[in-house]
């Protein structure tokens, strides 16, 4: 039994999240002792190297960490991270803010809890989740073959102004048959990795995006409004929070205008 003493421990552990390896590719007995011992030359090959690099973890590796946290084995993980630019590798770390914090490996994708979306582009959200396929980010609807290739449910999701994923019936929506579910959540052209804890159930009407702000977790019940909806459709104060994200700024003050000289208008 070795333990891999002198060797960072980021460097250690970003070394076993680019290499995906598992814990039983590193024979682990616990923490960071290792007994595979052709993992452990090819880990010190490479601190040498990253060594004689002067680089910084994420450079030497090109890529960019997500730390988890978690105070206690109970409680889920969970980042500061908001925004990832780079191929991004996940990693763990238990005991937060107490003495002897220490790393876990193969933690599984329940135990992390979302706070806040993270922006990131679709390849990088797939590859967190283990998926590297090529799909045409233009199409939504042709990201759902990859439902069926790699056994996922795939949620897309609009973002609303607070960052809370909604969806309307342009949308497109999973079969959810499967066990594994990926949720994305979408805003200003941008793709942001979410979770369900995110979402809200609600459906709401696409026809008029700004004059109506009707909601419903009911998708037939938004299909029958949708083939009324008009723009005679009144907009209410307590709507207001839920607009399309879609909207302009300056629809939004169009409306807020139209609606400011009605309520003039009555004596
Ligand atoms: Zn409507």
């Amino acid at each position: 039994m070795v333990c891999l003493r002198g060797i960072d421990n980021l460097f250690l552990h970003a070394y076993i999240a680019k290499h995906k390896l598992k814990p039983r590719d590193l024979n682990l007995s616990q923490r960071s002792y290792i007994r595979n011992m052709d993992q452990i030359r090819l880990i010190q090959q490479s601190y040498r190297q990253f060594i004689a690099s002067e680089k910084s973890v994420e450079d030497f590796f090109d890529t960019q960490i997500i730390k988890f946290e978690s105070s206690h084995e109970n409680r889920p993980f969970t980042t500061n991270t908001i925004e990832v630019t780079r191929s991004p590798i996940l990693l763990f770390e238990m005991n937060k803010n107490r003495n002897r914090s220490y790393y876990q490996i193969g933690v599984p994708m329940d135990k992390i809890k979302l706070t806040t979306p993270i922006k990131m582009s679709l390849v990088n959200i797939f590859e967190i989740h283990g998926i590297i396929d090529e799909f045409n980010t233009e199409d939504l609807e042709g990201l759902f073959v990859l439902e069926d290739r790699h056994r996922i449910n795939i949620h897309l999701y609009l973002l609303d102004e607070n960052m809370k994923g909604y969806r309307n019936s342009r949308v497109p929506g999973t079969r959810a048959i499967y066990n594994t579910d990926i949720y994305i959540g979408m805003r200003d052209d941008q793709f942001y990795w979410i979770q369900k804890n995110l979402t809200s159930r609600l459906y709401y009407c696409s026809r008029l995006p700004g004059k109506c702000c009707y909601g419903t977790n009911d998708l037939s019940n938004l299909t029958r409004h949708e083939s009324t909806c008009t723009d005679q459709t009144r907009i209410t104060a307590s709507q207001v929070d839920h607009l399309d994200p879609l909207l302009t700024y300056v629809e939004f003050l169009t409306i807020t205008l139209r609606k400011y000289m009605a309520k003039k208008k009555t004596p």
